[in-house]
């Protein structure tokens, strides 16, 4: 069974489960991508800031999938905030990743303390317009940063990438991103690993010959989130691509949803700068 496509804002498609490269050392990236495709992932999300896009890029390379097979994320860095600063980050991002143009480009946090994101987006307008990012998105935008840019700028985020998991599902913006049309990427969506000894989470991962990675993945997707799981593991990167050949009743989907607590384990938007 494989992997459903989201349809974004702007028409175009997304797969929902994708690989997530934060933390994965960079001189061990290439390797570890190769083994996300060879298992089956198509959509890789990286950033600037964790300074492994050559790796990624050079994964690619050597993969010998199609271009257009591929759905590539990576991010601007909040350093790089701003028009020109934008446009010239951009670039210098798709020459790291060897590439001609990247299936979404994203704010990777507001940084409101430096009041630069709203030109940022218009860079990241501009870069939509050139085809060189198919689609543009935000990260870590809380409603009152997302209300301000579609206040003072053209076009819609096609998504937010927000921390969330069964124990932060931030609930308010991920109603706005419905009533707007902006989808839900959710990173940690295992929660950096902290969310793997719930008992009611063991319950339904036995009743289901799952592990407790696989029962909180599959609750996203069927959540409807987009998600990008990270592990250095093939063994973890196989299993956490291995969702699909089962579903969650609505009692354990909804005993999933009740684990809500507020329960945020990265950094708030308006304080990392
Ligand atoms: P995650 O929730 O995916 O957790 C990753 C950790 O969980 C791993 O390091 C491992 O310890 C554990 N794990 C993974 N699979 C497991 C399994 N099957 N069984 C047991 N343990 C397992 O956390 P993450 O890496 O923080 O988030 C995923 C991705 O989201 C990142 O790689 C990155 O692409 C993105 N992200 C974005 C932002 C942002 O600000 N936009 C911030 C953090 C992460």
């Amino acid at each position: 069974s494989s992997v459903p496509l989201v349809t974004l804002n702007d028409g175009n498609t997304i797969p929902q489960l994708g690989f997530g490269v934060f933390k994965v050392d960079p001189d061990k990236t290439s390797r570890i991508v190769a083994d996300a495709f060879e298992v089956g992932y198509r959509h890789i999300d990286t950033a600037k800031i964790y300074g492994n896009e050559e790796g990624v890029g050079h994964a690619i390379k050597t993969s010998g999938i199609d271009r257009d097979e591929l759905f590539i994320t990576t991010k601007l860095w909040n350093a790089d905030q701003g028009y020109e600063s934008g446009l010239e980050a951009f670039e210098k991002s798709l020459g790291r990743l060897q590439l001609d143009y990247v299936d979404l480009y994203l704010i990777h946090w507001p940084a409101p303390a430096n009041d630069n994101y709203v030109d940022a987006w218009k860079a990241l307008e501009k870069i939509r317009e050139s085809g060189r990012a198919k689609s543009i998105g935000v990260s870590n935008f809380t409603v009152e940063h997302l209300t301000r840019l579609l206040g003072e700028t053209d076009v819609v985020p096609a998504v937010n990438q927000i921390e969330l998991h069964p124990e932060f599902q931030q609930r308010e913006i991920t109603a706005f991103g419905r009533e707007h049309g902006i989808a839900t990427e959710a990173w940690s969506p295992l929660a950096q690993g902290a969310l793997l000894k719930e008992p009611n989470v063991q319950e339904i991962a036995e009743a289901h010959g799952k592990s407790l990675a696989q029962v909180i993945l599959r609750w996203h997707i069927q959540q409807g989130n987009i998600i990008f799981p990270k592990s250095n593991n093939r063994e973890r990167i196989e299993e956490n691509f291995d969702i699909f050949d089962f579903e969650l009743s609505d009692d354990e989907q909804a005993s999933i949803t009740a684990l809500e607590k507020d329960g945020r384990v990265g950094g708030h938007p308006d304080e990392v700068n």
